[in-house]
Protein backbone atom coordinates (compact mmCIF):
# COMPACT_ATOMS: atom_id res chain seq x y z
CA UNK A 1 0.00 0.00 0.00
CA UNK A 2 3.02 2.35 0.55
CA UNK A 3 3.13 5.12 -1.74
CA UNK A 4 -0.62 4.73 -3.15
CA UNK A 5 -3.84 6.78 -2.09
CA UNK A 6 -7.08 4.72 -1.14
CA UNK A 7 -10.39 6.22 -0.01
CA UNK A 8 -12.49 4.36 1.06
CA UNK A 9 -16.11 5.59 1.64
CA UNK A 10 -19.34 4.40 3.26
CA UNK A 11 -22.60 5.96 3.76
CA UNK A 12 -24.25 5.78 6.97
CA UNK A 13 -27.59 7.83 6.90
CA UNK A 14 -29.99 9.37 4.74
CA UNK A 15 -29.35 10.35 0.97
CA UNK A 16 -29.60 13.85 0.38
CA UNK A 17 -33.06 13.54 -1.51
CA UNK A 18 -33.26 17.80 -2.34
CA UNK A 19 -31.12 20.31 -2.74
CA UNK A 20 -32.26 23.73 -1.41
CA UNK A 21 -30.17 27.12 -0.87
CA UNK A 22 -31.76 28.53 1.31
CA UNK A 23 -31.57 32.35 0.01
CA UNK A 24 -34.28 34.98 -0.26
CA UNK A 25 -34.19 36.82 3.03
CA UNK A 26 -30.86 38.51 3.86
CA UNK A 27 -31.31 37.20 7.24
CA UNK A 28 -31.06 33.54 6.00
CA UNK A 29 -28.07 34.53 4.31
CA UNK A 30 -26.22 36.11 6.91
CA UNK A 31 -27.08 33.35 9.01
CA UNK A 32 -24.93 31.24 6.39
CA UNK A 33 -22.33 33.34 6.71
CA UNK A 34 -21.83 33.17 9.86
CA UNK A 35 -21.49 29.24 9.57
CA UNK A 36 -19.11 29.75 6.92
CA UNK A 37 -16.97 31.78 8.70
CA UNK A 38 -16.02 28.62 10.99
CA UNK A 39 -14.92 26.55 7.97
CA UNK A 40 -11.08 26.26 8.53
CA UNK A 41 -11.19 26.37 12.48
CA UNK A 42 -9.75 23.48 14.31
CA UNK A 43 -12.60 20.97 15.46
CA UNK A 44 -9.85 18.65 17.43
CA UNK A 45 -6.82 19.75 18.52
CA UNK A 46 -3.59 17.89 19.76
CA UNK A 47 -5.34 14.55 19.82
CA UNK A 48 -3.21 11.66 20.93
CA UNK A 49 -3.94 7.74 20.71
CA UNK A 50 -4.52 6.36 23.81
CA UNK A 51 -2.35 3.30 22.94
CA UNK A 52 0.07 3.13 20.02
CA UNK A 53 -0.70 0.87 17.28
CA UNK A 54 -0.56 -2.54 18.59
CA UNK A 55 -1.02 -6.24 17.51
CA UNK A 56 -3.76 -7.14 20.05
CA UNK A 57 -6.15 -4.74 18.74
CA UNK A 58 -5.15 -5.84 15.34
CA UNK A 59 -6.03 -9.41 16.05
CA UNK A 60 -9.19 -8.60 17.42
CA UNK A 61 -10.36 -6.10 14.36
CA UNK A 62 -9.32 -9.01 11.75
CA UNK A 63 -11.13 -11.66 13.79
CA UNK A 64 -14.24 -9.36 14.31
CA UNK A 65 -13.94 -8.70 10.15
CA UNK A 66 -13.09 -11.98 9.44
CA UNK A 67 -10.23 -10.33 7.27
CA UNK A 68 -7.34 -13.29 7.02
CA UNK A 69 -4.82 -11.35 5.24
CA UNK A 70 -1.53 -12.37 6.02
CA UNK A 71 -0.07 -8.94 6.05
CA UNK A 72 -1.78 -8.49 9.22
CA UNK A 73 -0.80 -7.75 12.24
CA UNK A 74 2.81 -7.13 10.86
CA UNK A 75 0.59 -3.62 9.80
CA UNK A 76 -3.04 -2.05 10.44
CA UNK A 77 -5.60 -2.97 8.28
CA UNK A 78 -5.79 0.96 6.80
CA UNK A 79 -9.62 0.62 7.62
CA UNK A 80 -8.65 0.68 11.75
CA UNK A 81 -7.46 4.36 10.67
CA UNK A 82 -9.92 5.88 13.04
CA UNK A 83 -9.46 2.91 15.49
CA UNK A 84 -6.06 4.55 16.90
CA UNK A 85 -7.77 8.30 17.23
CA UNK A 86 -10.64 6.79 20.04
CA UNK A 87 -10.68 7.65 23.72
CA UNK A 88 -12.51 4.41 24.49
CA UNK A 89 -15.88 4.72 26.69
CA UNK A 90 -14.49 7.00 29.30
CA UNK A 91 -13.27 9.49 26.57
CA UNK A 92 -9.62 10.83 26.00
CA UNK A 93 -7.62 11.41 29.15
CA UNK A 94 -7.85 15.52 29.96
CA UNK A 95 -11.70 15.72 28.80
CA UNK A 96 -12.90 16.22 25.96
CA UNK A 97 -10.66 17.85 22.92
CA UNK A 98 -13.21 18.90 21.15
CA UNK A 99 -12.49 22.71 20.33
CA UNK A 100 -14.98 25.30 21.64
CA UNK A 101 -15.22 26.38 17.96
CA UNK A 102 -16.84 23.09 17.14
CA UNK A 103 -19.33 23.40 20.22
CA UNK A 104 -19.89 27.05 18.86
CA UNK A 105 -20.61 26.07 15.70
CA UNK A 106 -23.47 23.20 16.83
CA UNK A 107 -24.85 25.60 19.53
CA UNK A 108 -25.17 27.94 16.36
CA UNK A 109 -27.00 25.71 14.67
CA UNK A 110 -29.23 24.14 17.58
CA UNK A 111 -30.04 27.94 17.84
CA UNK A 112 -31.60 28.14 14.45
CA UNK A 113 -33.90 24.84 15.24
CA UNK A 114 -31.29 22.29 13.61
CA UNK A 115 -31.29 20.35 16.89
CA UNK A 116 -30.95 17.09 15.50
CA UNK A 117 -27.87 15.15 14.09
CA UNK A 118 -27.71 12.24 12.12
CA UNK A 119 -23.63 11.09 10.69
CA UNK A 120 -24.44 10.59 6.99
CA UNK A 121 -20.96 9.42 5.80
CA UNK A 122 -17.34 8.77 6.40
CA UNK A 123 -14.06 8.99 3.80
CA UNK A 124 -10.50 8.32 4.40
CA UNK A 125 -7.32 8.39 2.27
CA UNK A 126 -4.50 6.16 3.69
CA UNK A 127 -1.14 7.61 3.16
CA UNK A 128 1.09 4.47 4.43
CA UNK A 129 0.43 1.32 6.56
CA UNK A 130 0.74 2.14 10.52
CA UNK A 131 2.18 -0.97 12.06
CA UNK A 132 3.00 -2.01 15.46
CA UNK A 133 4.99 0.65 17.51
CA UNK A 134 3.33 3.81 16.14
CA UNK A 135 1.82 6.21 17.86
CA UNK A 136 -0.99 8.52 16.49
CA UNK A 137 -1.55 11.86 17.15
CA UNK A 138 -4.30 13.92 15.70
CA UNK A 139 -6.07 17.52 14.98
CA UNK A 140 -9.26 18.22 13.00
CA UNK A 141 -10.36 20.62 11.05
CA UNK A 142 -13.91 21.67 10.61
CA UNK A 143 -13.71 21.41 6.23
CA UNK A 144 -16.79 22.33 5.32
CA UNK A 145 -20.76 23.69 6.44
CA UNK A 146 -22.89 23.54 3.28
CA UNK A 147 -26.02 25.70 2.52
CA UNK A 148 -28.84 24.94 3.51
CA UNK A 149 -30.30 22.00 2.42
CA UNK A 150 -33.62 19.84 2.26
CA UNK A 151 -33.75 15.65 3.34
CA UNK A 152 -36.04 13.32 3.84
CA UNK A 153 -35.37 13.58 7.91
CA UNK A 154 -35.37 17.84 7.55
CA UNK A 155 -33.71 20.56 6.54
CA UNK A 156 -30.50 21.81 7.47
CA UNK A 157 -26.70 21.76 7.19
CA UNK A 158 -24.00 18.97 6.15
CA UNK A 159 -20.97 19.84 8.76
CA UNK A 160 -17.89 17.89 7.33
CA UNK A 161 -14.79 17.81 9.49
CA UNK A 162 -11.26 16.41 8.57
CA UNK A 163 -8.99 14.79 10.93
CA UNK A 164 -5.13 14.59 10.02
CA UNK A 165 -3.71 11.42 11.52
CA UNK A 166 0.40 11.53 11.70
CA UNK A 167 2.43 9.20 13.05
CA UNK A 168 6.25 10.78 14.48
CA UNK A 169 4.98 13.91 12.70
CA UNK A 170 4.39 12.19 9.20
CA UNK A 171 0.68 12.32 8.11
CA UNK A 172 -0.44 8.93 7.92
CA UNK A 173 -4.21 9.01 6.56
CA UNK A 174 -7.28 11.47 6.65
CA UNK A 175 -11.05 10.77 7.89
CA UNK A 176 -13.29 12.59 6.63
CA UNK A 177 -16.34 12.66 8.87
CA UNK A 178 -19.98 14.44 7.83
CA UNK A 179 -23.19 14.78 10.02
CA UNK A 180 -26.26 16.42 9.02
CA UNK A 181 -27.51 18.90 11.40
CA UNK A 182 -31.18 19.31 11.15
CA UNK A 183 -34.60 20.13 11.88
CA UNK A 184 -36.74 16.99 11.79
CA UNK A 185 -39.05 17.25 8.72
CA UNK A 186 -43.12 17.32 9.83
CA UNK A 187 -44.28 14.10 9.45
CA UNK A 188 -45.72 14.24 5.64
CA UNK A 189 -49.54 12.47 4.97
CA UNK A 190 -47.79 9.66 3.32
CA UNK A 191 -46.39 8.68 6.72
CA UNK A 192 -49.27 9.09 8.24
CA UNK A 193 -51.21 7.18 6.11
CA UNK A 194 -48.25 4.35 6.63
CA UNK A 195 -49.09 4.65 10.33
CA UNK A 196 -52.56 3.94 9.42
CA UNK A 197 -52.29 1.10 7.19
CA UNK A 198 -50.09 -0.58 10.04
CA UNK A 199 -52.79 -0.09 12.72
CA UNK A 200 -54.91 -2.23 10.13
CA UNK A 201 -52.47 -4.52 10.94
CA UNK A 202 -51.46 -6.08 7.51
CA UNK A 203 -48.47 -8.15 7.48
CA UNK A 204 -45.32 -7.37 6.43
CA UNK A 205 -45.30 -7.07 1.89
CA UNK A 206 -42.37 -9.02 0.41
CA UNK A 207 -39.98 -7.14 -1.67
CA UNK A 208 -40.39 -8.60 -4.75
CA UNK A 209 -37.20 -7.83 -7.13
CA UNK A 210 -35.68 -8.97 -10.61
CA UNK A 211 -33.49 -11.38 -7.61
CA UNK A 212 -36.22 -13.11 -6.33
CA UNK A 213 -39.16 -12.72 -8.84
CA UNK A 214 -38.88 -16.30 -9.21
CA UNK A 215 -39.30 -17.81 -5.62
CA UNK A 216 -42.72 -15.83 -5.58
CA UNK A 217 -43.64 -16.47 -8.35
CA UNK A 218 -43.74 -20.18 -7.51
CA UNK A 219 -45.63 -19.55 -4.32
CA UNK A 220 -48.63 -18.29 -6.48
CA UNK A 221 -48.41 -21.93 -7.92
CA UNK A 222 -47.66 -23.16 -4.23
CA UNK A 223 -44.21 -24.73 -5.35
CA UNK A 224 -41.55 -23.88 -2.73
CA UNK A 225 -38.11 -23.56 -5.54
CA UNK A 226 -34.61 -23.37 -4.79
CA UNK A 227 -31.87 -22.51 -6.63
CA UNK A 228 -29.33 -24.90 -7.70
CA UNK A 229 -26.29 -23.29 -9.45
CA UNK A 230 -25.90 -24.65 -13.03
CA UNK A 231 -22.20 -24.93 -12.87
CA UNK A 232 -21.33 -26.95 -9.48
CA UNK A 233 -24.76 -27.72 -8.61
CA UNK A 234 -24.40 -26.12 -5.33
CA UNK A 235 -28.21 -25.23 -3.92
CA UNK A 236 -28.80 -21.84 -2.49
CA UNK A 237 -31.89 -20.18 -0.16
CA UNK A 238 -32.92 -17.39 -0.43
CA UNK A 239 -32.75 -16.76 -3.36
CA UNK A 240 -29.54 -14.47 -4.69
CA UNK A 241 -28.08 -13.39 -8.29
CA UNK A 242 -24.81 -15.94 -7.99
CA UNK A 243 -23.83 -18.67 -6.81
CA UNK A 244 -21.75 -18.26 -3.21
CA UNK A 245 -19.62 -21.44 -4.07
CA UNK A 246 -18.29 -20.90 -7.06
CA UNK A 247 -19.67 -17.02 -8.09
CA UNK A 248 -21.50 -18.72 -11.21
CA UNK A 249 -24.36 -16.71 -12.29
CA UNK A 250 -26.49 -19.33 -14.01
CA UNK A 251 -29.28 -20.89 -12.34
CA UNK A 252 -32.05 -23.32 -12.50
CA UNK A 253 -34.35 -24.42 -10.29
CA UNK A 254 -35.30 -27.27 -7.41
CA UNK A 255 -38.82 -27.50 -6.46
CA UNK A 256 -38.87 -28.57 -2.57
CA UNK A 257 -40.44 -32.09 -1.42
CA UNK A 258 -41.46 -29.59 1.53
CA UNK A 259 -40.47 -32.35 3.51
CA UNK A 260 -38.07 -30.75 6.86
CA UNK A 261 -37.01 -30.29 10.36
CA UNK A 262 -37.23 -26.95 13.06
CA UNK A 263 -33.28 -26.41 12.70
CA UNK A 264 -33.55 -23.99 15.50
CA UNK A 265 -36.62 -21.83 16.67
CA UNK A 266 -37.08 -18.35 18.82
CA UNK A 267 -40.12 -17.37 20.53
CA UNK A 268 -41.46 -13.93 19.73
CA UNK A 269 -42.45 -12.19 22.97
CA UNK A 270 -41.60 -8.65 22.93
CA UNK A 271 -41.23 -6.33 20.94
CA UNK A 272 -45.00 -6.36 19.30
CA UNK A 273 -45.65 -6.20 15.88
CA UNK A 274 -49.01 -5.31 14.02
CA UNK A 275 -50.56 -8.05 12.72
CA UNK A 276 -48.84 -10.96 14.47
CA UNK A 277 -49.89 -11.89 17.82
CA UNK A 278 -47.06 -12.66 20.21
CA UNK A 279 -46.26 -15.03 21.97
CA UNK A 280 -45.42 -16.86 18.75
CA UNK A 281 -42.56 -19.27 17.52
CA UNK A 282 -40.32 -18.11 14.30
CA UNK A 283 -38.70 -21.38 12.98
CA UNK A 284 -35.50 -21.70 11.56
CA UNK A 285 -36.53 -24.64 8.81
CA UNK A 286 -33.47 -27.07 7.79
CA UNK A 287 -35.57 -28.15 4.42
CA UNK A 288 -34.64 -32.26 3.23
CA UNK A 289 -32.67 -31.11 0.39
CA UNK A 290 -30.29 -29.05 3.03
CA UNK A 291 -31.04 -25.32 2.79
CA UNK A 292 -32.50 -23.51 5.21
CA UNK A 293 -35.32 -20.77 5.49
CA UNK A 294 -37.27 -19.05 8.26
CA UNK A 295 -40.93 -19.20 8.32
CA UNK A 296 -43.83 -19.52 10.65
CA UNK A 297 -44.42 -22.57 12.06
CA UNK A 298 -48.37 -23.74 12.33
CA UNK A 299 -50.22 -25.94 13.89
CA UNK A 300 -48.08 -26.20 17.06
CA UNK A 301 -48.31 -24.26 19.96
CA UNK A 302 -45.31 -21.97 20.27
CA UNK A 303 -44.26 -23.65 23.28
CA UNK A 304 -44.72 -26.75 22.22
CA UNK A 305 -41.97 -26.23 19.07
CA UNK A 306 -39.00 -28.34 19.34
CA UNK A 307 -35.62 -28.34 17.38
CA UNK A 308 -35.19 -31.33 15.37
CA UNK A 309 -39.66 -31.60 14.97
CA UNK A 310 -40.12 -32.53 11.84
CA UNK A 311 -42.37 -30.51 9.88
CA UNK A 312 -44.30 -30.29 6.89
CA UNK A 313 -44.92 -27.13 3.60
CA UNK A 314 -47.78 -25.69 3.25
CA UNK A 315 -49.30 -21.99 1.86
CA UNK A 316 -50.83 -19.58 3.97
CA UNK A 317 -53.53 -17.28 2.78
CA UNK A 318 -52.73 -14.09 4.16
CA UNK A 319 -55.10 -12.06 2.71
CA UNK A 320 -56.09 -11.18 -0.94
CA UNK A 321 -52.85 -10.08 -2.00
CA UNK A 322 -50.40 -12.38 -0.01
CA UNK A 323 -49.79 -15.74 0.61
CA UNK A 324 -47.13 -17.32 2.25
CA UNK A 325 -45.33 -20.51 2.52
CA UNK A 326 -44.88 -21.95 5.80
CA UNK A 327 -44.61 -25.13 7.98
CA UNK A 328 -47.09 -27.55 10.08
CA UNK A 329 -45.68 -29.08 12.76
CA UNK A 330 -46.37 -32.34 14.35
CA UNK A 331 -46.24 -32.88 17.68
CA UNK A 332 -45.48 -36.12 18.95
ZN1 LIG B 1 -21.75 -22.74 -8.21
Amino acid sequence: MTGERTVGERTIGEQVVGEQVAGGGSGTDDFYGRLRAYEGRAAVAGGEGRDAVNEPMIRHWCEAMGDTNPAYPASAPPTMLQVWTMGGLSGHTGGSIRSEAYDELLALLDGAGCTSVVATDCEQEYLRPLRPGDRVTFDAVIESVSPRKTTKLGSGHFVTTRMDIRAGGELVGKHRFRILKYAPARRSSAAKERTTEVKEARRPRPVINRDNAGFWAGVAEHRLLIQRCTDCGTLRFPWLPGCGACGCLEWETVEASGAGTVFSYVVMHHPPFPAFDPPYAVGLIELAEGVRMISNITGVPYDKVRIGMPVELEFLRVDADLELPVFRGAVA
